[in-house]
C-alpha cells in the first residue's frame, strides 16, 4: 500500500478514535444534528447565536436576570432573521444579530465590554463569508460603537483582512459609523468584575484564571446557500493592554466556508488561537466526512478539553444543521429557524 494511503488511513483511524473517545453524549454537548424546520412558504434559512460561555449556573442567576438574557438573545435572533426572511445575505444577517448584543450592557461586546488591567475597554471583532471566503477583522478598537460593523468595512472596503487599534479607527473615520468616548463602554458591573479579578490575582496566578464571559457571535445560512460567521468581544477581564484574543483571528474565533461550515467561538482565547479551533471544525468536516456535530464535539470535548481549556462554539453547515458544544457549565445560545420558531438555552440541560 503506498505510504500516502497508509498515512491517510492512520489519520482516519486517529480521528475515529478521537470521536469515539468522547463518550456520548458529553455534558453540554447540545447538538442539534436534525435538519432544520423549513418555512412553509419562504427560503430555507437559519441563524444561530451565542452570548458567551462560562460559569453560568441556574443558582447564580435570578429569574429576572435569566429573563433579561432570554429577551436580549431573542431580540438578536429576530433581528438577524428579519434580514434572512427578506432575502438578505448571511453576512448582513450575522451583523444584524450582533449589533443589538453589542448595544446591550448584558454581553461582553461593545457597550458591555470587560475592562483591561488599565481600566480601559479594547474590543476585537471579525466576520467571514463562506462563498468567496472573504474576511475582515479589527483588534483593540476603543471608540467604535459597533466593532462588527467596522470589521465588515475592513472586509468590503480595504485590501486587508485585519486592522488594529488607531489604524483601524483612522480607517473607520471615512465611513458612516458611530463613535463613542471610551467611557461609553464602561459599566459598573464590569468594573466590579475587574476589581474581583485583580484581588484574586493577588492571591492566585492572574494569567491562568480565565475571566471571560459574554462574547457574542452568530452564524447564518441565507437563501442562496451562503454561510457567514461573526464574533465580537471585549476580550478577557484584566487582560494586558494590547492583548488580542481569538475573536478577531480568522480560523480561531471565526471561520466560514460554504464547502464545510461556519463557526463562531467563545472561551479562553489563547487556547482557541493555538488550536485554530474554528478552522479545525471546518477542516474536519471538509477532509474527513465527519458530520458537523461530530467535528464540533471532537474539537471542544477532545482538543480543547485535552489542552485544559474551557469554552464553546456555535457551528452551522450548508444544510443548516447546527452544533453548539461547550465544556463550561453554560453558554448563552439560540437558534431561529426558517419558520421563525426560536430555541434559546443558557444552561447545560
Ligand atoms: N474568546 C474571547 C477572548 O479570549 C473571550 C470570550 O469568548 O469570552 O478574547
Amino acid at each position: 500500500m503506498p505510504a500516502r494511503y497508509i498515512a491517510r488511513l492512520a489519520y482516519f483511524v486517529l480521528l475515529i478514535g478521537l470521536v469515539a473517545g468522547i463518550t456520548a453524549p458529553a455534558a453540554g454537548q447540545d447538538v442539534d444534528g436534525a435538519a432544520p424546520a423549513a418555512a412553509a412558504d419562504g427560503p430555507n434559512v437559519r441563524l444561530a447565536i451565542h452570548g458567551g460561555a462560562g460559569t453560568i449556573r441556574p443558582e447564580n442567576m435570578t429569574d429576572a436576570q435569566e429573563a433579561a438574557y432570554r429577551a436580549a438573545l431573542e431580540e438578536a435572533l429576530r433581528a438577524g432573521y428579519e434580514v434572512l426572511r427578506n432575502g438578505g445575505s448571511a453576512t448582513d444577517a450575522v451583523i444584524a444579530a450582533i449589533v443589538p448584543m453589542e448595544d446591550s450592557p448584558l454581553f461582553n461586546a461593545g457597550h458591555g465590554s470587560v475592562f483591561t488591567a488599565e481600566e480601559t475597554v479594547e474590543m476585537d471583532a471579525s466576520i467571514m463569508e463562506g462563498a468567496r471566503r472573504n474576511a475582515g477583522a479589527v483588534a483593540g478598537v476603543m471608540r467604535t460603537k459597533n466593532p462588527i460593523r467596522l470589521a465588515r468595512l475592513v472586509m468590503d472596503e480595504s485590501p486587508h483582512v485585519m486592522l488594529a487599534r488607531e489604524g483601524a479607527e483612522a480607517f473607520a473615520e471615512a465611513y458612516d459609523l458611530e463613535f463613542r468616548d471610551n467611557t461609553y463602554f464602561h459599566t459598573e458591573r464590569r468594573l466590579e468584575a475587574l476589581r474581583n479579578a485583580q484581588s484574586d490575582a493577588s492571591t492566585t496566578d492572574a494569567d491562568t484564571s480565565p475571566a471571560y464571559l459574554g462574547t457574542v457571535g452568530a452564524v447564518a445560512l441565507d437563501a442562496n446557500g451562503t454561510l457567514a460567521a461573526a464574533t465580537s468581544t471585549g476580550g478577557m477581564t484584566n487582560k494586558k493592554f494590547g492583548r488580542i484574543g481569538d475573536s478577531p483571528i480568522i480560523g480561531a474565533g471565526t471561520y466560514a466556508d460554504n464547502r464545510s461550515c461556519a463557526v463562531s467561538s467563545t472561551g479562553h482565547g489563547e487556547y482557541f488561537i493555538r488550536a485554530a479551533i474554528a478552522y479545525d471544525v471546518c477542516a474536519m468536516v471538509r477532509y474527513t466526512g465527519l458530520s458537523l456535530a461530530e467535528a464540533a464535539n471532537a474539537v471542544i470535548h477532545g482538543t480543547l478539553t485535552e489542552m485544559g481549556a474551557t469554552g464553546g462554539l456555535i457551528a452551522m453547515d450548508p444544510q443548516g444543521r447546527v452544533a453548539m458544544p461547550f465544556n463550561t457549565p453554560g453558554m448563552y445560545r439560540g437558534v431561529i429557524n426558517a419558520d421563525g420558531s426560536v430555541q434559546i438555552d443558557i444552561f447545560r440541560d
